[in-house]
């Protein structure tokens, strides 16, 4: 795979990456929407798309609605072999997470918060959407695997708990069904790399958790992202065997 396009939410959680790849600060692109680095590594390009910070609030963009927008603008001007949602995610201490660990998208990816009681459109709210097949580059890499469900809310209220119970997630984001259900409609083959910062479950608040865990969090992905690129590389479009 000669592009590969990483899309991230957080500059926090992509700044050990950026130091590791030596990426370089691109110019002119939507700059009020993304902000771009770009790398080579082994004769490939590596785009590092970050959803940039609000303009009024001044935080990291983070969520569904700059995710999306980010890998559409990636995926038209940059063309990538595949795009990878990488960033921090929640897990379950029932579902056996464990802060640090990384998960590799598995099965599908799917949205908790979208309940849509109508013909036709339940199934489209959940999303499920594709990702490549990917155990065996994670037993190779000692990565886990599980699916990954995406909703707004850093929490889950009951609703959220029993869509998240019928899908079987593993992992909790705000980001990867956005990214890949852009990559679906665009044809773009997906996988999301997402390293745990917090146990939603755990009787400590899920924002203290994050913020005490996002630093090692973010290490543990930068280093596991690259093994992930250098998995890739040599391979060809759809071929991850
Ligand atoms: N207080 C933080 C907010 C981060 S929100 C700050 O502004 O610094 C959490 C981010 O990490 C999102 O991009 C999301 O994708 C991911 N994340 C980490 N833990 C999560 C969880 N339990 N639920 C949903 N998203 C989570």
């Amino acid at each position: 795979m000669k592009r590969i396009a990483v899309v991230m939410a957080m500059s926090a959680e992509a700044s050990p990456v950026l130091t590791a790849l030596s990426a370089e600060a691109a110019t002119g692109v939507a700059p009020l929407v993304v902000r771009w680095f770009t790398a080579t590594r082994h004769r490939s390009e590596i785009l590092i798309a970050l959803n940039g910070r609000d303009r009024r609030f001044g935080v990291d963009s983070i969520g569904t609605e700059p995710a999306a927008l980010s890998t559409y603008v990636a995926i038209d001007r940059f063309r990538p072999d595949v795009v990878i949602s990488a960033g921090t995610a929640g897990g379950w201490e029932r579902a056996g997470g464990v802060i640090g660990d990384v998960y590799v998208s598995d099965g599908c990816v799917v949205h908790h918060d979208r309940r849509i009681a109508i013909e036709g459109f339940r199934e489209y709210g959940i999303g499920a959407y594709p990702v490549l097949p990917a155990r065996q580059m994670a037993a190779t890499l000692g990565l886990k695997t599980g699916i990954v469900t995406t909703s707004n809310s850093l929490d889950e209220n009951d609703d959220d708990r029993l869509l998240i119970s019928a899908s079987g997630a593993a992992v909790k984001d705000m980001e990867a069904a956005a990214v890949a259900y852009v990559c679906e409609q665009m044809s773009v083959p997906f996988m999301a790399l997402k390293a745990i910062t917090d146990l939603v479950d755990h009787p400590i608040a899920t924002a203290d958790q994050f913020n005490a865990n996002l630093s090692m969090a973010s290490k543990r992905l930068s280093e596991k992202l690259l093994e992930v690129l250098d998995w890739l590389i040599p391979r060809e479009r759809g071929d991850m065997s």
